[in-house]
């Protein structure tokens, strides 16, 4: 997910704040008051999956997009044209989510009463400038602002987006005549006791571009969220899977593997990342894939020293380096991942070790400061990794950390030493995921759902070289139909003694109940996110993935080949999409 970027900067607290008191929105706004405010963007929302009904925040977004706006008009009218026939050919705004897509309205707002444009004039020119990308499908990630917040701070906007919605009603009563249910779902304002503004409505209606960031997303998108939408303007809708850059996340973070990629297939894959399909001819080559395991053994080491830096735990290189690190939330699914931990804790403790391997399991990332389950689930994570890492019978097989501070410069030094990539998400919730794609640009090989770009690194790699487990999104809406995880759990044998742990307060022993809201979500036939469903197949595939661990060299061909796969996730080839597609450079 991505969106304004987001920094965080810390001051010194005058008292102690109340955290369960806080949602991340109250914090940020204590925060700032005690700044005085003086700096509208002082603090930056951390909250990467929930809309937050704060004020702060939308006048955040007015200043950045109104700023950003008057400036371009400003150098548009200075050094292009002196009227605005031109703009739209020579200007385009791509919408990075709803965040800024106050920007359709506040353009409208500056062409009319700046530069007194006809409506008719305005509207055409903004809605061929302006293009909207979607980041989730997480409905509690869409914007809406309440009505009344929005008229007090903004009411000239206000203005603007009701005769934008009474004009686009209007067209679909014309083209669905009578269908004022239809009316009711599509329009910009959102009924009910505490009427809102619908922002990623607003971003369709006022653009000529709508796109998701990986082909099951944005097929998602015209399928499900979108739907109405999309039955009226299909053009509209379009896919750009994300990418990443290689000069980052390839020839600067590993240097040596770069080269050794370099002396074998020439420089050329760093402008053109395709190129590295020619890998595929050394994948075979015993003293190429020598060098490559050294290289991958070598990173390992980096690795752990970072990992004993910040946890005081030693890692050995010689066992499998199983790594998720991704901002923490329910829908990734870190709990799954400690899950399949407390189970090989449990196995190993029983002494059924047959078919294991030394293996070290690092999650990281950073919580919404006010997302209750989210810092529940690290709690978890670092207490299971004080009970496994104690325990002298289990920790040469298994070791576990929680990585704190989980930043680009850690992420770095984490990529290049990992064997094992985690993307583990709930069908049908990660848009994309970008962290997949590093991951396998420097040689990981994947255990993960069938979910956002992780369908097109499979389709990429080839199934023999992914580690796929879990419900498609298709099976799910009927799964969820008859979810009982009491019966699973009382059905699988491992699941249960899972529970069993976490339920006696094995890993909480002077605060038996610390867990008992995680056990909760794990019970509930409503949970959104079925971990209990993918369990069994997760473990199984875990197993599948060691075993594969087992005979290195099968292991470094297989990592080789993802390298060798990878040159479709560059944001390279991304971006010549857009700008061929969308902006017609
Ligand atoms: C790449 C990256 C992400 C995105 O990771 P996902 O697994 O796609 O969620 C988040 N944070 C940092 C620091 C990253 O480098």
């Amino acid at each position: 997910m991505a969106g304004l970027s987001i920094s965080f900067h810390r001051t010194k607290a005058e008292k102690s704040l109340n955290l369960n008191e806080f949602n991340a929105g109250d914090y940020a706004e204590a925060v700032a008051a005690k700044n005085l405010a003086e700096q509208i963007t002082m603090v930056l929302y951390p909250n990467d999956a929930s809309e937050n009904g704060k004020e702060l925040r939308l006048r955040q977004q007015y200043f950045l997009a109104s700023a950003s706006l008057q400036d371009v008009i400003e150098q548009y009218l200075e050094h292009i044209d002196t009227d605005f026939s031109s703009f739209a050919e020579k200007n385009c705004f791509q919408l990075n989510d709803t965040h800024p897509t106050l920007a359709i309205a506040e353009l409208m707002r500056l062409l009319l009463d700046e530069h007194k444009l006809p409506w008719d004039d305005a509207w055409r020119i903004t809605q061929k400038t302006m293009a909207y990308t979607n980041h989730t499908l997480l409905p509690e990630a869409l914007e809406r602002w309440p009505l009344r917040l929005f008229g007090e701070l903004l009411p000239r906007l206000l203005d603007i987006i009701y005769e934008i919605n009474a004009r686009f009603l209007a067209l679909i009563s014309q083209r669905w005549p009578g269908d004022t249910e239809r009316q009711r779902r599509m329009s910009l304002i959102e009924e009910g006791p505490e009427p809102m503004v619908r922002m990623a409505y607003l971003g369709i209606v006022g653009s000529f571009s709508v796109n998701g960031v990986a082909a099951l997303h944005s097929r998602l998108l015209v399928e499900d969220l979108f739907k109405d939408f999309y039955e009226l303007w299909p053009e509209k809708f379009n896919n750009k899977t994300n990418g990443v850059t290689p000069r980052r996340w390839l020839s600067h973070c590993n240097p040596t593997l770069a080269q050794h990629i370099t002396q074998a297939i020439g420089s050329g894959w760093k402008k053109d990342l395709g190129e590295l399909a020619r890998l595929k001819e050394y994948a075979g080559d015993k003293a190429f894939a020598d060098e490559w395991h050294q290289i991958k053994y070598d990173n390992k080491v980096r690795l752990a020293q970072l990992v004993e830096d910040s946890t005081q735990t030693i890692f050995n290189p010689d066992s499998l380096f199983d790594v998720q690190v991704k901002r923490i939330h329910e829908y990734k699914r870190q709990l799954l991942n400690i899950m399949h931990v407390i189970h090989l804790y449990d196995r190993i403790s029983r002494g059924d070790v047959d078919g294991l391997e030394p293996r070290r399991v690092l999650i990281g990332g950073k919580a919404a400061p006010g997302y209750f389950l989210a810092k529940r689930i690290i709690k978890l994570i670092n207490n299971v990794a004080a009970v496994v890492n104690s325990d002298p019978a289990v920790s040469h097989l298994l070791q576990v950390v929680f990585l704190p501070n989980y930043c680009v410069s850690a992420m770095e030094i984490i990529t290049p030493g990992t064997d094992l990539s985690e993307q583990i998400s709930t069908a049908g919730k990660e848009a994309s995921g970008t962290g997949n794609m590093k991951f396998m640009m420097n040689g990981a090989l994947t255990i993960g759902t069938y979910d956002g770009a992780n369908i097109e690194i499979l389709e990429a790699v080839g199934a023999d070289n992914f580690f796929l487990f879990g419900l498609k999104v298709e099976d799910i809406p009927a799964h969820r139909f008859r979810y009982s995880p009491n019966n699973i759990i009382e059905a699988d044998a491992d699941l249960s003694r899972v529970m069993q742990l976490l339920e006696c307060g094995h890993f909480s022993l002077f605060e038996p109940s610390l867990f008992d809201p995680i056990v909760q979500t794990i019970r509930n036939p409503n949970d959104p996110w079925m971990v209990a469903a993918d369990f069994r197949s997760y473990v199984d595939e875990q197993q599948r993935a060691i075993s594969c661990y087992q005979d290195k060299a099968s292991w470094v061909r297989k990592s080789i080949l993802n390298t060798a796969a990878s040159g479709r996730f560059s944001s390279d080839r991304t971006i010549a999409e857009y700008a061929k597609d969308i902006w017609t450079l």
